[in-house]
C-alpha cells in the first residue's frame, strides 16, 4: 500500500525509482512458507526474478533456497546467505566456468538440458574431484497458455530433454563416474495463470516416473519449476498459493521419502514493488494524449519484450475526471510506451505514476541503453 507518509518521501527523491512494499513481500513469503510447509515441500526462490540483495537477504530468512541460471547468480544467493546445499543450477548454456563455481559450491543440483552438457559436467567434476548432484531437465510437452516467448516446456523448445532423447543419457550416466542422478526436474514456463497446465505437468510427471523406475531408476526428489502468475490487473492481490501447492500434493505420486521442489520466481516478489515515475510533458496525439514520462523501457522493459501489461496509476491527481492516454517514456523507440489507451484521472506535468506489479523482471533487466541513469531504489520500511 501506498500511503500519505510514502508519497511525501517520493516527492523529495529522484525519479524514478523502484519502491519496494517490504511488508507485502513479508507478508507474500510467510504465506508461501506456510502453505509450502503443510506438505514438506522445498522452495527455491529463483532469483532471476529480483536479486536485490536487499530483498533476497529477506527472502532467505525464511529458509528457502535458491534457483540460478547463471554462475554469478550463484555468487550472489551465496553472497546473501542462501547455503550451497540449497542452490538449484538451471540453464541451457552453463559455461565451463559456471559450472565449476557450482561444483565449488557444493550446490543442490545441475538441473541439466542436454547429453553434451552431462558429459561436460562429468569430466569438470572428475577434475575438480568432486560427485556432481544433477537433475535432468525434461520436457514434459505441456502448453502453458502464457506469452509465447515465455513458454519453455513444449517439444520445440530450446529447454529441457524430449523423451525420446532420454535412452543415450540414461546409457551414459550408466557409465558416469562424477555424476549421481538426484532428481527430475521440469518447467513448464512463466506468469502460468490457471491451475490447467499445472495438472497436465503431475500427470506427465507421473508418467515420466513410470518410465524411470521401469529402468530401475528412482529419482530422490521431483523438481516441479515455477512459473506460477500474479494478477497485473489486480496489484494488490496475492496469488492462491494454498490451491496452488494443494493441487500438487494432490496429484503428484510421489514414491516413499522422495522430495518436492519448488522454484517460485515471480509469485514472490511480482506484486511487491511499483516503479515510480514522474510526467514530464503530455503531448496532444490524435486519438488520445501521450502522457511522456520520465520513466522508459531501460527501467521496466516487459511492455516492450513481451506486450505486458502493468497497471498505472496516478499518485498526485486530484482531479475527479479522467482521460484516456497513451503512456510512454523517454527512449528512442516506439515499443518503449507502458500503454495505450489507459484510462487516468486528468494528469498534467509533475504528477507521480505508479506502474504497479514491477518487483518481478523489473529492476533485474535495468539497462543502460540511451547511456539513462539507473533508476533508484526505496524501501517501505526505510521511510
Ligand atoms: C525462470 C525460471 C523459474 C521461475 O519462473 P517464475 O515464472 O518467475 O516463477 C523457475 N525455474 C526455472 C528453471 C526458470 O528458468
Amino acid at each position: 500500500m501506498i500511503t500519505e507518509k510514502h508519497l511525501k518521501r517520493f516527492r523529495e527523491v529522484r525519479t524514478p525509482f523502484y519502491f519496494y512494499d517490504m511488508d507485502l513481500l513479508e507478508r507474500t513469503i510467510e504465506i508461501v512458507k506456510k502453505e509450502s510447509a503443510r506438505y514438506g515441500f522445498n522452495v527455491h526462490y529463483a532469483i532471476k526474478a529480483n536479486a536485490n540483495p536487499v530483498i533476497l537477504k529477506r527472502i532467505v530468512s525464511l529458509g528457502f533456497g535458491s534457483d540460478c541460471v547463471s554462475g554469478n547468480e550463484i555468487l550472489r544467493s551465496l553472497e546473501c546467505g542462501f547455503p550451497g546445499h540449497k542452490i538449484a543450477f538451471a540453464g541451457v548454456g552453463k559455461s565451463d566456468n559456471e559450472i565449476l563455481t557450482g561444483l565449488k559450491s557444493d550446490i543442490f543440483s545441475f538441473n541439466v538440458e542436454s547429453l553434451p552438457e552431462l558429459e561436460v559436467i562429468d569430466q569438470l567434476a572428475g577434475k575438480e574431484k568432486k560427485v556432481a548432484r544433477v537433475a535432468l531437465r525434461i520436457n514434459p510437452n505441456v502448453e502453458a497458455f502464457t506469452h509465447k516467448y515465455i513458454t519453455t516446456g513444449i517439444e520445440e523448445s530450446k529447454f529441457g530433454i524430449n523423451m525420446w532423447d532420454l535412452q543415450p543419457i540414461i546409457d551414459f550416466l550408466g557409465s558416469a563416474k562424477n555424476i549421481s542422478l538426484t532428481g527430475l526436474h521440469f518447467h513448464i514456463g512463466s506468469q502460468v495463470k490457471r491451475f490447467t497446465p499445472f495438472k497436465a505437468l503431475c500427470i506427465k510427471i507421473n508418467e515420466i516416473q513410470e518410465w524411470f523406475n521401469n529402468r530401475n531408476i528412482f529419482p530422490g526428489h521431483i523438481n516441479v519449476g515455477g512459473g506460477l502468475g500474479i494478477d497485473y490487473e489486480n496489484p494488490d492481490v496475492l496469488p492462491d498459493f494454498s490451491g496452488y501447492f494443494s493441487l500438487f500434493d494432490e496429484l503428484l505420486e510421489l514414491r516413499k521419502g522422495q522430495q518436492v521442489h519448488f522454484e517460485l520466481g515471480r509469485s514472490l516478489v511480482g506484486q511487491a514493488g511499483s516503479l515510480i515515475t514522474k510526467v514530464l510533458y503530455i503531448k496532444n496525439g490524435l486519438q488520445s494524449d501521450f502522457v511522456i514520462v520520465d520513466a522508459g523501457m531501460t527501467d521496466l522493459i516487459r511492455p516492450a519484450l513481451y506486450q505486458a501489461y502493468h497497471k498505472i496509476e496516478n499518485l498526485t491527481s486530484i482531479n475527479t475526471e479522467n482521460s484516456r492516454y497513451n503512456i510512454v517514456g523517454p527512449i528512442c523507440e516506439s515499443t518503449d510506451s507502458f500503454g495505450k489507451f489507459i484510462e487516468l484521472p486528468e494528469t498534467q506535468r509533475g504528477d507521480l505514476l505508479a506502474i504497479r506489479s514491477a518487483g518481478a523482471y523489473g529492476e533485474v533487466m535495468i539497462s543502460n541503453y540511451n547511456l539513462r541513469d539507473k533508476p533508484g531504489l526505496v524501501y517501505s520500511d526505510k521511510i
